[in-house]
């Protein structure tokens, strides 16, 4: 019973986190409907379209990165559980976020392990590694190195994916995870609270190092599934 209770109490977290991300969008798409409307108006100056057309994007944008940061964790599901391969898995994450890197002039280092094999959801996995690489690209500031690195340890593999950008105080790190909770203009305050769900739901932990300055380790690491386990499925 006591872990139903905890399943109903997630389950009201996500309904609760769900609503208020639904207001979150919701908003831009009410005021970017405003200026649509405004812009029907035939007598309106070039530069008054421009300006309304400048603000209903940046609505837009705001929209599209909030659900972006939110997109799996907004529908939990146990059904796509399937046997995942961590170096596969995060080559595939590295793809996906390298031209944000070179965008932001980092430069990515990947040091894979042996095999290793860990049972969850791929899109959630991805996503949650996304988001915390995305957080230490953003991190650094003008150029810098991102270093993912897998290592397999006895019933776990421990994933730490590191930057060397502006890093966090203490009272930083604690509020990590903390929906809302963002230090950047644009940011949304979603992207560790996703990352974080996503990695207790697959039994995983996560230990943070940082220092002001010198940059940031997030270290994952999740139950390992043994070769008995693996022939079975
Ligand atoms: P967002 O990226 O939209 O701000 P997140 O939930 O992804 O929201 O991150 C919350 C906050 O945590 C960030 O605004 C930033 O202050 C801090 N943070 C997360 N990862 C790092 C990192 N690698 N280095 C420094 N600060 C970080
Ligand atoms: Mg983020």
């Amino acid at each position: 019973i006591l872990s139903e209770l905890k399943e109903l109490e997630k389950l009201k977290v996500v309904s609760e986190i769900a609503a208020s991300i639904s207001h979150e969008v919701r908003n831009p798409l009410t005021v970017t409907k405003g200026f649509l409307q405004l812009l029907q108006d035939h007598s309106l100056s070039q530069e008054k379209k421009e300006f309304y057309i400048k603000l209903s994007l940046e609505e837009l944008e705001r929209a599209e990165v909030i659900i972006s940061d939110y997109l799996t964790f907004a529908k939990p599901s146990l059904e796509n559980i399937e046997l995942l391969e961590i170096n596969k898995e995060l080559q595939y994450v590295l793809k996906v976020i390298t031209p944000y890197a070179t965008m932001k002039d980092v430069h990515i280092e990947f040091e894979r392990s042996d095999e290793a094999f860990i049972a969850g959801e791929k899109q959630k996995l991805h996503q949650s590694l996304i988001n915390i690489a995305k957080n230490g690209i953003e991190a650094m500031l003008e150029s810098g190195t991102l270093t993912f690195s897998v290592k397999k340890l006895e019933g776990t593999v421990s994933i730490s994916i590191t930057d060397d950008g502006i890093g966090m105080s203490e009272d930083q790190i604690r509020r990590l995870g903390t929906p809302y909770y963002s230090t950047k203009t644009t940011g949304t305050g979603l992207g560790t609270m996703v990352s974080f769900s996503i990695i207790k739901a697959m039994r995983g932990e996560i230990f943070i190092q940082s220092q002001s300055g010198h940059g940031t380790t997030f270290n994952i690491s999740i139950p390992l599934v043994t070769k008995e386990e693996t022939i079975q499925q």
